[in-house]
This record gives C-alpha cells, structure tokens and sequence, in this order.
C-alpha cells in the first residue's frame, strides 16, 4: 500500500533513463562529436575516417547477392518471422561456408545476428556477469568496451605491439587473466590495424586460454580477408579444446553493412559450452531473429559469390594499403606500418615533433581544418598517438589524400629533440 501511494503522489513528470542506457557509450561518438570538424573551404572533404565500405559507391555488392535477394523477395514467403535463431536452411549454409576439413560445424551450432556487432552483443551478454571481466585488444575495436560496459562488465585491454605488425604481447595477455575473466576477444583479421596473424601465433594465444581456461570470443568479420602472403586460420581450426564463439557476418566481405546479417559460430569443446548454447538460444528470443528476407537469401549469398569478386576486392585494398604505406612512410613525422589485411591502416604520429598539438584528437582535427582530410585520432581505440586510415578510398583520393597529408606535416614538423623519430603509442 505504502508503494501504491509513494506512486501516486508523484507530482512531476522526472522519466529518468535506465542505469543500463545511462553506462552505455560509444568512445567514438563522444571523441569524434567532441571535435570541432571544419573543413578547409577550398579543399573538398576526403573522409579517411568511416569504416564503411559502401560510403564512396566505388566497390559495388556481389551480383549473386543482388540476385538472391530479389529472389528470396518474388518467393513472397519470407515476410513473417523465422525461428529466433535463424531459418534452419540459412544457418546450414553458414555452418557449410565457415567449416574447414578439421572442424567441421553444422547447423545447430549457428546462430544468426543482426550483424555482427548483434553477434558480438550476444557472446558477451551470454559469457559474463557484471563484476567479471573480459580481455580485449588496445588498440581495439571499440564496440566490445561499449557492449561490456553497459553490462557491468569489467573492460581489461591487453596491449598489441606495433613493431611486431600488431602481435599480441602474450605476457601482457597473461598478466591480466584472474578468476574472474570471462572471455578473451580476438579480433583476426584486424580493425584498426590490418593485422593477420599467424599459426604460431593464434596457437600462442589459444595456449594461454588453454593453460587459463578462458573462453575466446574470435571476432572474425574479416576473415579470408588478406593480403598476398598472408593466409587467414580460423581459431576454431587451430584448437581441438579451446571453446570458442566465432563471430561473423556478410558486412565486410561482401561489402554489404546495412544488411545487418551477423553470426555466431559455436565451436564446442567436449560440451563445455552446452550451457552457453542454451543461453544463445534464450538471448535471441530477446529480439525475435533477425531479418528473415536476407537469411533466406544467405545460402545463394553465400555459394553464388564468385571467388573473383572476394579476390577483386581484396587486390583493390590491398594496392591503396602498398599506395598510402609508400607515401606516408616518405612523409616526415609520420610512421604508417603496413597491414596484411582487413580494411585499414594506423599510422603512427611522432607527437613530439608536432609540439602545436597535445594529442592525435588535436592533430587529426586540424589536418581537417588545413587540408579537408579526416582520419580516425586512434584515441577512438584507446591508442593515442596514432591515427586509422581507411584503405576502401579510390584511388584518386588516396594520392591527393597523400598529398594533403604530406603538406600539413611538412608545414608543421619540427625535428624531434633528440633528432629520431620516435612514436610510443602511449
Ligand atoms: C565492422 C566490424 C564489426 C561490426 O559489423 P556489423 O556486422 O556491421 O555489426 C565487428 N567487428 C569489427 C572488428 C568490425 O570492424
């Protein structure tokens, strides 16, 4: 009664956002709306900045994938709802696309995401309790922070070292590991550093989840996507006891984010994630599935797409990525290292020769204001320092993009103190 009449009393309106809404942030947001983005009035605006294939019309969608959905549309049968999880047929062919000769995964251990930050939401959610925590990689995509955070989820960053083209410092990684660690996010092939690592490596790494029994979370929305020399392994195919959630999705491979199809690949381990399948299942009935007209074009999406298209596509980054490393290695102050794959490339700023600017937030803001060019301050990635290229420009915006850059340093380098460049990423 007492609560009844404390509600009825209420005199003002005050409707407060949850506790869950008020601890949700994205850093990319905060950062890059708190930046005075001006461009030089002469100079049209070159965006170096957005993660998003699509933005410049230069890399069209698959055919097959245009098809498909036409396709699926004129079935007229794909209106209603589909299981929470995804249509049976559309998880069978993620599970026939993501299986390799040593592991081999069917269409119960898929669930189908609203893109691959929905995967990325559920793996998360289902892994870790608020007070846990979950180890992520600096520099890192920023979404985990976003999505671990809200939950209550403790954030720890292991670090990712430059000089060893992004290699995760396994020591570090070691360190961090308590009773309480939830999850290891990897994310290969990388945002924001196009790195891809090897066997070895990802073997060090499961290694160490192994000794520790730490689950992965393998963020692998790149996958296959590599450079010449470089070959993509999945976690999943490189561990017979590490349990692993995968996620994926169509969004960058086939060029297609506002799609928003993700998934999760779960690679059990001698039923060790019986509870966490479970738990998928009843996190998905939160939001009834997802978009039922692009699973049930998945399985032509996924087996129509010529191997052309993906080797196209990766050539094309790839020449930009050689193109931009060749140019801003020549530029004084600057210090690009060259990716292997994905999307992108960090350049690092030697800051003390820029003494006008504290910060890549103030150094990328005024390339904006001198030169019209945008690139991501790596702040956004918890790694100052440095700033993110997108490598999807074309081509004729890649040499003038050079040419501006190269400029604005030339106007503001003064050699450093001790006459070396020296950037620390701190
Ligand atoms: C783009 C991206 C995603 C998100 O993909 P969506 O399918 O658009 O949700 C996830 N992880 C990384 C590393 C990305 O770069």
């Amino acid at each position: 009664m007492e609560a009844i009449q404390a509600k009825k009393s209420r005199t003002e309106w005050g409707v407060r956002a949850s506790n869950y809404a008020l601890s949700t942030f994205n850093p990319i947001r905060s950062i890059v709306d708190g930046m005075k983005l001006t461009p030089h009035p002469d100079k049209p605006m070159i965006a170096l900045s957005i993660g998003d294939p699509t933005v410049f019309g230069n890399l069209p969608v698959p055919e097959a994938a245009e098809d498909a959905i036409i396709k699926a549309l004129k079935t007229r049968t794909y209106n209603g709802y589909g299981p929470s999880t995804g249509y049976e047929k559309a998880r069978a062919a993620v599970a026939e696309y993501v299986s390799t000769p040593t592991t081999k995964v069917e269409a119960r251990d898929v669930v189908l995401c609203s893109g691959c930050s929905g995967a990325l939401d559920l793996c998360i959610t289902v892994l870790a309790n608020p007070g846990q925590n979950i180890l992520m990689p600096r520099p890192g995509f920023s979404i985990y922070k976003t999505l671990a955070e809200s939950l209550g989820v403790i954030v720890k960053t292991y670090d990712l070292l430059p000089e060893k083209s992004w290699e995760i410092d396994l020591d570090n990684l070691t360190e961090l590991i308590d009773d309480h660690t939830a999850g290891i996010v990897v994310n290969n092939p990388s945002n924001p550093c196009g790195s891809v690592y090897s066997e070895e490596h990802l073997k060090d790494v499961l290694a160490i989840a192994s000794k520790f029994k730490v689950p992965i979370i393998a963020d692998e929305i790149y996958e296959h996507f590599v450079f010449d020399g470089f070959q993509y392994h999945s976690m999943a195919s490189l561990t017979t006891e590490v349990p692993i959630v995968s996620c994926g999705g169509l969004t960058k491979r086939f060029l297609v984010p506002g799609w928003r199809m993700g998934w999760i690949v779960v690679y059990d381990r001698n039923n060790t994630l019986s509870e966490i399948r479970q738990g998928l299942t009843s996190l998905s009935q939160r939001i009834l599935g997802p978009n039922t007209l692009v699973q049930a074009a998945l399985p032509d999406i996924l087996n129509n797409t010529p191997a052309e298209f993906f080797h196209d596509t990766v050539q094309y980054i790839q020449k930009n990525a050689a193109l931009f490393y060749k140019r801003l290695c020549a530029v004084p102050g600057l210090k690009p290292v060259m990716p292997q794959g994905a999307m992108y490339m960090m350049v690092g700023i030697d800051m003390a020769g820029f003494p006008e600017y504290n910060t890549d937030v103030e150094f990328t803001e005024a390339m904006v204001t001198e030169q019209s060019v945008f690139c991501l301050p790596a702040t956004c990635f918890q790694y100052p320092g440095y700033f993110r290229v997108v490598l999807t420009v074309p081509a004729d915006k890649v040499d003038e993009a050079c040419n501006r850059i190269e400029e604005f340093c030339k106007q503001h380098f003064t050699k450093s103190v001790n006459g070396t460049t020296e950037i620390t990423g701190k």
